[in-house]
C-alpha cells in the first residue's frame, strides 16, 4: 500500500487550496491507496473558526466532522482516509504530526495546546500516540529535546519551503528516532510527492500505527 502521511484540505487548513474530495480524486489518479489528513490543529485555528461561528469548544467536533465527510467520500471511491493532526503549541512555530490520538484526548485540545512538546510527548508515550516533529529544520523551527519525540518527518515534499530534509534525516539517525515522509500537500503541485509504502493492506489508524511503530515500511519519494 502507498500512503501519504501529511495532507491538508481547505476546509480545515486556511493555507489549503484543495477540497478533501478533490485531493482524494488526485491521489487516486496518482496511484496512492490512502492518506492521513493532517490538518493544522492549533489554538489559532480554533480562534479562527470561533470568529466564523463555530465556538472554540466545538472546534474538535468540527475537525472530526470534516474528516468524517472526507472518509466517507474516500470509502465510496475505495480510498483510505485516516484522521491525524498537525499540531502546534501556543507561542511556537514548530509543527508536529500526530497519529493514533484517541478522540477522548484530542477533545481536550484547548488544554493541551498550552502544554508544549515535553509534556505532550509524555502524554503521547503513555497513551500509545505517535508524535513526530514535522519538517524540523525549516526556517523558524526550533530543535526540541529528541527524548520527547517518537520520530521525525525526514522528508517533507512541500516545494515552497526548504525543509532541509538531509539535516532532518541525519538528526533522526543520530538520536535513533523513527523516520517518516509526507507530501505536506496544500495544493495541486504537491499531490503524491512523498509518503510510505508497505506490504499488505490496512484499513484503520490502529493498523497504521502498528506499521509505524515497527518500522515496517519504506519511505517513498517521487
Ligand atoms: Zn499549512
Ligand atoms: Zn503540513
Amino acid at each position: 500500500m502507498k500512503i501519504d502521511l501529511h495532507v491538508h484540505s481547505s476546509d480545515l487548513s486556511l493555507c489549503g487550496h484543495m477540497s478533501a474530495r478533490e485531493t482524494i480524486d488526485r491521489y487516486i489518479e496518482a496511484g496512492f491507496d490512502g492518506f492521513v489528513l493532517t490538518n493544522h490543529f492549533s489554538r489559532e485555528m480554533a480562534e479562527h473558526f470561533d470568529r466564523h461561528g463555530i465556538p472554540q469548544t466545538e472546534y474538535f467536533a468540527h475537525y472530526k466532522a470534516c474528516y468524517e465527510k472526507a472518509r466517507a467520500y474516500g470509502e465510496e471511491r475505495g480510498f483510505l482516509v485516516l484522521c491525524g493532526y498537525e499540531l502546534r503549541f501556543d507561542g511556537s512555530s514548530n509543527d508536529y504530526l500526530v497519529y493514533g490520538m484517541p478522540d477522548e484526548i484530542a477533545a481536550d485540545c484547548l488544554q493541551f495546546f498550552g502544554i508544549g512538546p515535553e509534556k505532550f510527548g509524555k502524554l503521547a508515550g503513555e497513551n500509545g500516540i505517535l508524535f513526530y516533529q514535522a519538517h524540523p529544520f525549516r526556517n523558524h523551527m526550533k530543535v526540541v529535546n529528541p527524548a520527547c519525540l517518537f520520530g521525525m518527518e525526514i522528508h517533507n515534499g512541500n516545494p515552497r519551503h526548504d525543509s532541509r530534509n538531509d539535516i532532518a534525516s541525519a538528526w533522526a539517525k543520530k538520536f535513533d528516532l523513527h523516520k517518516i515522509a509526507g507530501s505536506d500537500c496544500h495544493q495541486s503541485e504537491d499531490v503524491a510527492v512523498a509518503g510510505i509504502e508497505f506490504e499488505g493492506r490496512i484499513s484503520t489508524m490502529e493498523e497504521l500505527c502498528e506499521i509505524l511503530r515497527e518500522d515496517r515500511y519504506k519511505i517513498y519519494v517521487r
